[in-house]
């Protein structure tokens, strides 16, 4: 039996606090805890990196991370305030890095991007460090090499500062889970930033580097953004050849879609738009993730659809069109972008005179990773109620746990695509 205390696994549980296994809800809610603050702790970092910081921020995680030592390990009800408090510290460290993200690389522009290739040499970074992209692009200017996103790295290319770059010029690839085939597909040299790098097959593996908070054994490791073993590799790799690809939309930022508020509310209120989707979050790899690409597709043509982190890749290939000029598809950006997403929400419900429960907002959200948790738990702390989530349950939320959810905001877990849409609609 494992002792939340001691930390450590013992037979017949441990007999010095003789609390252990006891209670799976405390247990599951410190696991939530745990979680939520490795997310609220990835926010924080990349802000920090661009010179951002919030001594309120750092405090809580120190104070949250030292509780689960404490007594309140037994108090579910203390915990449950420290996880919605999490929420709160959350939406703090996605403001933080929203700040830090527009005042180091301008504020985001709708920008159209390839998913081709152009011919010459290229680099496919991966992750959701902009600072080590912006440094690698400029240590890559003049030197016959192409910059590629992967993954969360798409919206890099809507920030005035890192889009002035013609070398930054295509994404490739999708979510995470399909890294393994893409990098496989991908000739030139790869740079894993942060989370979500998967171990390498040995065909790309000497192609592959690593650098920050990112490492593979076996993989070489760049410190202090010297990128130059990365670029030597790249040259000596093949060239790419010129490739068609489809155009995808990205780049809208909250502000970029405030300033569209009146627009928006008249097209509410003239019944030209129904509802709005949030349809996003860490996608979760395997058939039932399908389901988003089902929901996304059959989204009624009056209904916009808001998307955010790499769930959006299950979808965002799909043409869907726009409602007097403004697309149906709205992609937020990064998963630290779920900040944009809710001051969209916020300014809905005040230009609407009503609370955020009450607008014509839905949020259908997969969740695999821990700062999907982090974001899960701000918008709890924002007492929104009736969100989605899928494809299944985490395992660490225990039922107790679940229950409570269900019963103070009305947590769903998702059914059928079509069944969850029309319950939405009604
Ligand atoms: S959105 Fe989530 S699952 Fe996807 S790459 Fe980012 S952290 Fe990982």
């Amino acid at each position: 039996m494992f002792c939340y205390q001691c930390s450590q696994t013992m037979p017949g549980g441990c007999k010095v606090h003789g609390v252990c296994g006891k209670d799976e809800d405390v247990a599951s809610l410190q696991d939530i805890l745990i979680f939520g603050l490795k997310g609220i702790a990835a926010y924080n970092y990349h802000a920090k990196r661009l010179g951002f910081s919030d001594a309120k921020i750092d405090s809580f995680i120190n104070e949250a991370l030292f509780t689960t030592l404490t007594n309140v390990n037994f108090d579910a009800d203390r915990f449950i305030e420290y996880v919605l408090k999490a929420g709160q510290m959350n939406i703090k460290a996605m403001e933080i890095l929203d700040r830090a993200h527009t005042a180091r690389f301008g504020f985001p522009q709708v920008t159209k991007v390839s998913t081709g290739a152009k011919e010459g040499h290229g680099i496919l970074v991966t992750g959701h460090d902009l600072l080590d992209l912006y440094e690698l692009i400029k240590q890559t200017e003049g030197k016959g090499i192409n910059i590629y996103t992967h993954g969360e790295m798409l919206p890099a290319h809507s920030y005035p500062e890192l889009k002035k770059f013609k070398h930054l010029v295509a994404n490739w690839g999708g979510a995470w889970a399909k890294q393994r085939e893409e990098f496989d597909d991908f000739p030139g040299a790869i740079l894993a930033t942060t989370n979500c790098v998967l171990l390498p097959k040995d065909s790309y593996r000497d192609r592959l580097f690593t650098c920050s908070v990112a490492g593979i054994k076996g993989v070489k490791h760049i410190k202090n953004m010297d990128f130059s073993d990365l670029i030597k590799k790249a040259q000596s790799l093949s060239r790419l050849k010129n490739k068609e690809g489809i155009t995808i939309l990205t780049g809208f930022h909250y502000r970029n879609v405030l300033e569209l508020t009146d627009k928006l509310i008249s097209l509410i209120k003239d019944g030209k738009i129904r509802h709005f989707f949030l349809i996003g979050g860490c996608d979760t790899p395997g058939k039932k993730g399908e389901y988003y690409r089902e929901f996304a597709r059959i989204v009624p043509k009056d209904c916009l659809i808001l998307t955010l982190a790499c769930g959006k890749y299950r979808f965002n290939d799909l043409d869907f069109g726009e409602i007097e000029g403004i697309p149906r598809l709205i992609d937020l950006g990064q998963c630290n972008n779920a900040y944009s997403a809710i001051e969209i929400v916020k300014a809905l419900a005040e230009a609407l005179n009503t609370d955020v429960n009450s607008l014509p907002v839905s949020l259908v959200l997969t969740w695999f990773e821990q700062k999907a948790v982090a974001i899960l738990l701000s918008l709890l702390a924002l007492n929104i109620k009736g969100i989605y989530i899928g494809p299944v349950a985490p395992e660490f939320i225990s039922k107790g746990v679940f229950n409570v959810l269900r019963d103070k905001f009305d947590l769903r877990l998702i059914s059928q695509s079509e069944k969850d849409l029309q319950e939405i609609l009604k």
